[in-house]
């Protein structure tokens, strides 16, 4: 739920009276419906003259979603605003070559609507690059980060880029950029998201990009509350048959998001050294197959490593890292048997494990291993059509960071370029974005769902 003070300055008299103080005033972000326009108005095209070609490609993907697409500023009618602005800058040689199409934003900036979207595509530094090509390939990266820093009223600025030869066609490449301009990416900002060719199903259809998981099957664990039972929700929405996982415990919860999403409850201690096993037989037994797993239980125990103790420590890595190794150790086995075809895996990172956090050295340690082996991991399912992913969240609505005192809470929530904390939901988007057969071009990588938190790299 959006907190007090951005529903307050956003709202009758308060706002009224934070606009006079000019205080910060966090926007009510738009969140997706299902049905709802991608955009909030129509979408400005840019590229320089090399990447002319590889836009024409993208204003075919934008039309074929029923979005209206300028090419030029000077088509926005008076009193519109536009939804989103696509930069393609794919084939640009050298950093001066980007000039015009750069310069050619900033009215355009200016008549950007309410959370509206800046997307740029590029493509991926690779060794052997030219310097001059190598400049501008990472030049994006700086811009991409700083633009969303200078974006207001809920406005993200996120990037696509290319690897592995994709072309900007692709349709791995057209449903990574349709996740980012839509309002599923509410709370992505500030972040590249690397992606390469794969076998992907075509975005263009409605029914694809709505039910993106029908008749799939996923377990979630944690599920019980907080962000695992928003990402159980999300995948069902999506189409896919949950498997909720939690433990004893939280029987009460579990049961809750399992009758909620129609799926089965699962009471299972992730740290049991057979919990891939029970995991597998469970959706194979009830439901014949098992496409995505998302590690989402994890655990804080916070405490200055000075004053840490065993049971603090041993704890955090058993739940947090410990347990994914050895569940997907069973899933990538079952995958090389042939028991389960291409698994999808996401695990829950955290921007602690990118950024360091004072009293979290065991969190951020297991935390920044969850990113490491997603990337090893990824490169093991490869050979299976399976792929891993990570998502790391910054700070997010929930029982968790409930606990954190007043004023620690307050600053973690403006510390970011939309100035407010996330709620479960934006997280458990992105997720069934990773998860969905639509991001098979998307693996090993780390996305950030932390609206530019300013703390880390
Ligand atoms: P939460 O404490 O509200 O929920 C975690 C769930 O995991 C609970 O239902 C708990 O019972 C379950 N769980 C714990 N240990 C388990 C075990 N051994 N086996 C099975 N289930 C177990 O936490 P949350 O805020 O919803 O966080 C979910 C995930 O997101 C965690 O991995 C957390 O580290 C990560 N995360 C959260 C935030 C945030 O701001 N809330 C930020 C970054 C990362």
């Amino acid at each position: 739920m959006t907190d007090a003070y951005t529903r307050a300055v956003n709202t009758g008299l308060t706002k009224t009276i934070a606009m006079r103080l000019g205080l910060p005033r966090p926007a009510l972000l738009r969140r997706h419906k299902p049905g709802a326009p991608l955009t909030v108005g129509p979408v400005l095209l840019v590229s320089d003259a090399a990447s002319a070609a590889d836009a024409d490609a993208v204003g075919k993907a934008l039309t074929g979603w029923s979005l209206r697409v300028a090419r030029t500023p000077e088509e926005l009618a008076d009193g519109e605003r536009w939804g989103a602005i696509v930069l393609v800058l794919t084939e640009t040689a050298r950093p001066a070559d980007a000039s015009p199409a750069v310069l050619s934003l900033p009215g355009a900036l200016k008549r950007l609507a309410p959370s509206g979207r800046v997307v740029t595509l590029s493509r991926g530094a690779e060794p052997g690059d030219a310097p001059a090509l190598a400049a501008v390939r990472q030049g994006v990266d700086g811009f991409v980060r700083s633009l969303a820093k200078e974006l207001r009223a809920g406005a993200t600025g996120n990037g696509v880029v290319l690897t592995g030869g994709v072309d900007a066609a692709h349709p791995s490449v057209a449903a990574t950029l349709r996740f980012l301009l839509s309002a599923k990416s509410a709370y992505v900002d500030g972040q590249l998201l690397a992606v390469g060719p794969a076998d992907v199903a075509d975005v263009a259809s409605e029914r694809t990009w709505e039910r993106p998981l029908a008749d799939q099957v996923a377990v979630v664990t944690g599920a019980a509350r907080g962000i695992g039972s928003a990402i159980a929700r999300t995948l069902a929405r999506d189409g896919a048959t949950v498997v909720c996982v939690d433990v004893p415990a939280a029987g009460e919860g579990l049961a809750r998001t399992a009758n909620a999403v129609r799926g089965t409850a699962l009471q299972l201690d992730v740290t049991a050294p057979d919990a891939g096993q029970r995991i597998l037989e469970h959706a194979l037994a009830r439901h014949g197959r098992l496409d995505v797993v998302v590690h989402n239980a994890g655990i804080t125990r916070d405490k200055l490593l000075a004053n840490m103790d065993a049971a603090r420590w041993d704890s955090v890595v058993a739940v947090n890292v410990e347990s994914q190794l050895r569940i997907n150790e069973a899933l990538v086995e079952a995958a090389r048997d042939g028991r389960i075809a291409g698994p999808r895996i996401v695990s829950l990172a955290s921007t602690s494990g990118i950024a360091g956090n004072r009293g979290q050295t065991n969190y951020a340690f297991t935390k920044a291993g969850v990113i490491g082996h997603t990337a090893a991991t990824a490169g093991l399912l490869a050979a299976h059509g399976g792929t891993a992913n990570a998502v790391a969240p910054g700070f997010i609505e929930t029982e968790m960071t409930r606990h954190i005192p007043f004023a620690t809470r307050q600053v973690a929530r403006r510390l970011s370029s939309l100035l407010q904390g996330g709620e479960p939901v934006d997280v458990a988007e992105a997720i069934a974005f990773l998860a969905s057969p639509l991001a098979a071009g998307v693996s090993g990588q780390t996305l950030r769902v932390c609206g530019q938190n300013l703390v880390g790299r």
